[in-house]
């Protein structure tokens, strides 16, 4: 019998497609392991988002080239990006496949095991096809993700996705509904809908319209079905881009009692100058006054977002347009980061990059901002009650931590195992990145 050993790097789309492949293999006779050093096939799923990706998955390979394993594959992003380079870089790399190509990797594997080929490359966009090819989940969690959509259409300037992704796919309505189903009657009771750009979706129709015509459906649709489904206690969707996001999905988080009244819109900027030079499409009072809409139609919503300091040209007073922004929306969690240039995007042939001490001093003031405000939020959940799906045990005995609807770690301590049980919890005080409570 044959081991495999997955390592993944970077966002939940990557764990998603790991947990594929690792069905994928399991399903043709392949064993799991989680120790590397005990795998005939290691396998490298890598992002290229973060800064010296390249270095550090290079570095892993390097640390690891004792071991016995009979086949290196390395996929996703980097190997996407990477092509032939990666073979020079680390010889040892039997096999480079791109994010689209892994339900191809047994097949692969397979061949260097027989000795028919010593390398493989393959960064064909295929699309639907490694979806339709994968078994369905194994072992199936209390909260799920189901990718919609892939790939993006928007060419941010500092972002690789399109050119690692591909462009944008929605799949069908009728495999998404299948998914959720085999997913919700295997355990899984929060399900969250995902894709780089989730509120662009516009997948087949599972009828034929007049006309013998498939109609598509966009994401408000998609919701209102998954919410039919027997056994679902809680919906989320991620992520949103701006520019996409309309009145009708603000009116869904009103239909559906168990979408959550939180949602992830990565502003990246406050100044319009840099939005526009991140090709970001809307301005930001457009993005103010989505927000402002969204709550005057849902005013239990909150929001997060994603933010990039020191983007080429910045000045301190496209930073100031920023913190202004922040100090508006009053975000309830946020990401945000450095930028860091991505070879083969727009941005890092972009001139005037900003020093990297300016950028640290920026991305400190920025992140004290948002601090200020999540703690400000986490205490106004005091003394009111949350429900809480728990998921893991936490450092002391009979600890255990849940999330509630705003994607906030709730921590209490109970004598019975709450792991993969939702229950109302009464908020005693709040910490910076987490709320106390005590089981009602
Ligand atoms: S919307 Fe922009 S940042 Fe998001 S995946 Fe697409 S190109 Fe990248």
């Amino acid at each position: 019998m044959i081991s495999f050993y997955i390592k993944t790097y970077g966002c939940m789309m990557n764990v998603y497609d790991s947990n594929k492949m690792a069905d994928l293999l399991v399903s043709k006779g392949y064993t799991q392991v989680l120790n590397p050093y005990d795998a005939d096939v290691l396998i490298f799923y890598t992002c290229n988002v973060r800064e010296k990706a390249v270095h550090k998955l290079l570095s892993d390979i390097g640390r690891l080239k004792f071991v016995n394993a009979k086949v290196i594959a390395v996929g996703g992003c980097i190997a996407q990006s990477e092509g032939k380079r990666l073979f020079e870089r680390a010889p040892s790399i039997n096999i480079s496949f791109g994010p689209q190509t892994y339900h191809k990797l047994p097949e692969y594997i397979d061949k260097v095991l027989k000795g028919e080929r010593e390398r493989i490359i393959d960064s064909t966009f295929y699309k639907m096809d490694k979806f339709l090819s994968c078994p369905k989940k194994r072992n199936v969690s209390i909260s799920e993700h189901i990718a919609i959509q892939e790939g993006c259409d928007n060419f941010c300037t500092y972002c690789i996705v399109p050119y690692t992704r591909g462009r944008e796919y929605s799949r069908p309505v009728k495999d998404i509904l299948e998914e959720a189903k085999w997913l919700l009657d295997n355990g899984a009771q929060e399900l969250v809908l995902w894709g780089q750009n989730v509120n662009s979706y516009h997948g087949e129709a599972p009828y034929i319209t007049i006309g013998h015509h498939k109609a598509t459906w966009r994401i408000e649709q998609l919701l209102q079905a998954v919410a039919q489904l027997p056994g679902i206690r809680r919906l989320r969707y991620s992520t949103s881009h701006p520019k996409d996001f309309n009145e009708a999905l603000m009116y869904v988080h009103n239909e559906i009692p168990l979408l959550v009244p939180f949602t992830h819109i990565p502003v990246q900027s406050g100044s319009d100058r840099i939005l526009k030079q991140m090709n970001r499409g809307y301005t930001s009072a457009e993005y103010l006054y989505k927000l402002n809409k969204f709550r005057e139609i849902c005013p239990a919503i909150q929001f997060s977002s994603d933010f990039i300091v020191g983007f080429p040209g910045e000045t301190e007073e496209d930073f100031k347009d920023t913190l202004r922004l922040v100090e508006q929306v009053k975000y309830t969690i946020s990401y945000s980061f450095k930028y860091s240039p991505r070879s083969g995007t727009p941005a890092a042939k972009m001139l005037d990059q900003v020093p990297e001490k300016i950028k640290e001093q920026r991305l400190k003031i920025l992140q004290d901002t948002l601090l200020q405000d999540q703690i400000t939020f986490n205490k106004a959940l005091v003394d009111k009650t949350q429900e809480v799906l728990f998921y893991k045990k936490g450092k002391r005995v009979k600890q255990y931590i849940g999330k509630n609807v705003y994607m906030q770690s709730v921590v209490v301590e109970s004598e019975k195992d709450l792991i993969g049980k939702f229950k109302d919890v009464l908020i005693k005080s709040a910490e910076e990145n987490c709320v106390i409570g005590q089981v009602v």
